[in-house]
C-alpha cells in the first residue's frame, strides 16, 4: 500500500474523559486517521481501556478501543499525532513537553490557546493562522487549539456579519450544556430543576478568544481584533448543546434579508477541499419562531453546524439572534478533528508522516 493510502495512527490524550469519548466516537471509521494510542492520567495508566473509562456515551466503545492499554500522556507515545482533551490543571505542561519532544498536538484546553504562535483555530474562519505555525519554536512539534465551545459558535455566526457589515459591539448570554464541564461535572442535585448564572472563567474566554479568532496574523502572532464583547454564562440541565442569546451593532445598516443571506452563502476552506467532517451548510438559518433548539438542531450536520434563528431589530443594539452548537463535537472533539483534516490537506502533517 502506498503511504498516501495509510491512516494516520493518532494518539488522544484524556482518552477517559468527556472530550476524550468523544473523539473515540467521531474516529472510529475516520478516512484519515486511526486512534492506535489512549492516554490518560496515573489512576488510569496500566488499565484496559475499557476498564479505565466510565463509558457514558450512546452506543458501545468500539471493539479495536476497549483492548488498548492505556498510557501516561508523555513521550512514549508512539503517535506523532495527538488530539488533547485534558484536563486543563495538567494540559499546558503535557502538551508543552510533547510538543518539544516532536509531536503535533491538537488540542481542546484553554492553557495555550494565547501564546503568540498558537493558532486557535476555526477552520471556516482563519485557516490562514495556520501560518503562525513557522515561527513556533517546537521544530517538528507543533501545538494547534480549538477555541473554548461556546466561543466557536458565536465567531461561526459573526464572522458572515464582520466580513459584510463590520462589527461595533456585542453582547451575548449563554445557556450551555452539563457535558460541557466533563465527567461526572455538576452534581444533579446542583443542576436538576435549576440554572447557576455562573461558569468559572467562561465569560472571559467568550470576551477575549473571538478577538484573536477574528484578527490578523502579523509579525509578532495575532493583532487582534478590536471588538468589545460582554458576556453571561449560564449551566443549564441539558446534555448537549449550547445555546447563546447574541446582540450586535453593525458598523454598515443591513436588511434583515441581507444579514440571513451572509449566513446562508458563507463557506471556509473545509467545504472548498470537502474534508471529511466538514458540514456541507456551516450555517443554517432556521425562520421557525422557536428554533434552535438543542434536542431538535445539535446534531445538525453530525454535529457539526451551527443553527441559528429569531434574527430580529434590538432596541439597544441593531439586531439580536439566537445561536446553537454541540459543545462537545463542533465545540471539542469534532472542531479539534477538523483542524487537523485541514493540516493535513494543507501538507502540515507531512512531517510526521
Ligand atoms: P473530563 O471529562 O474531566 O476529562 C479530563 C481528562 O483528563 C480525563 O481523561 C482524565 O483522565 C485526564 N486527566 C486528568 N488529570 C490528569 C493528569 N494529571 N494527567 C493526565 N491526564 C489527566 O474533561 P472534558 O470535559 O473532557 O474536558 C477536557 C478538556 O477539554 C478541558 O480542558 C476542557 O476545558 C476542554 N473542553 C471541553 C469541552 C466540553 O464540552 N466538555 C468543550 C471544549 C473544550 P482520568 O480519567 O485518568 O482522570
Amino acid at each position: 500500500m502506498k503511504k498516501t493510502n495509510q491512516k494516520i495512527p493518532v494518539g488522544i490524550l484524556g482518552a477517559t474523559g468527556s472530550v476524550g469519548q468523544k473523539f473515540i466516537q467521531l474516529l472510529e471509521d475516520h478516512p484519515y486517521f486511526e486512534v492506535r494510542e489512549v492516554a490518560a492520567s496515573e489512576r488510569s495508566a496500566g488499565k484496559t481501556y475499557a476498564d479505565a473509562v466510565h463509558w457514558f456515551l450512546p452506543g458501545k466503545i468500539p471493539e479495536k478501543i476497549r483492548r488498548l492499554k492505556v498510557k501516561p500522556c508523555d513521550p512514549s507515545l508512539k503517535c506523532r499525532l495527538v488530539f488533547s482533551g485534558l484536563d486543563a490543571s495538567v494540559a499546558g505542561e503535557v502538551e508543552e513537553n510533547l510538543a518539544r519532544a516532536g509531536y503535533i498536538v491538537v488540542s481542546n484546553s484553554k492553557n495555550h490557546r494565547f501564546d503568540p504562535y498558537v493558532p486557535l483555530l476555526i477552520p471556516e474562519v482563519n485557516a490562514d493562522h495556520l501560518e503562525l505555525l513557522n515561527k513556533q519554536e517546537y521544530t517538528a512539534g507543533k501545538i494547534v487549539t480549538n477555541p473554548n465551545c461556546s466561543t466557536i459558535g458565536l465567531v461561526m455566526a459573526i464572522k458572515p456579519l464582520l466580513d459584510n457589515f463590520g462589527l461595533n459591539q456585542l453582547n451575548v448570554v449563554t445557556l450551555q450544556a452539563i457535558s460541557g464541564a466533563g465527567f461526572p461535572g455538576v452534581a444533579g442535585l446542583s443542576i436538576l430543576e435549576n440554572a447557576i448564572p455562573h461558569i468559572a472563567g467562561e465569560e472571559q474566554k467568550l470576551e477575549t478568544e473571538p478577538l484573536k479568532i477574528l484578527g490578523q496574523v502579523g509579525e509578532k502572532g495575532i493583532d487582534l481584533l478590536h471588538l468589545p464583547i460582554s458576556a453571561q454564562c449560564n449551566r443549564i440541565p441539558v446534555i448537549d448543546g449550547h445555546l447563546l442569546s447574541v446582540q450586535v451593532s453593525l458598523k454598515r445598516k443591513a436588511k434583515r434579508e441581507e444579514v440571513i443571506a451572509s449566513w446562508q452563502q458563507f463557506r471556509g476552506e473545509p467545504q472548498r477541499l470537502k474534508l471529511p467532517s466538514a458540514p456541507g451548510l456551516p450555517i443554517h438559518y432556521f425562520e421557525e419562531a422557536d428554533y434552535p433548539q438543542p434536542r431538535l438542531h445539535r446534531n445538525l450536520e453530525n454535529g457539526m453546524a451551527v443553527s441559528i434563528g429569531r434574527l430580529r431589530e434590538c432596541p439597544l443594539f441593531d439586531y439580536k439572534f439566537s445561536v446553537l452548537t454541540h459543545n462537545t463535537v463542533r465545540g471539542a472533539a469534532g472542531g479539534a478533528i477538523l483542524c487537523a483534516e485541514l493540516m493535513k490537506a494543507k501538507g502540515i502533517l507531512s512531517a510526521i508522516f
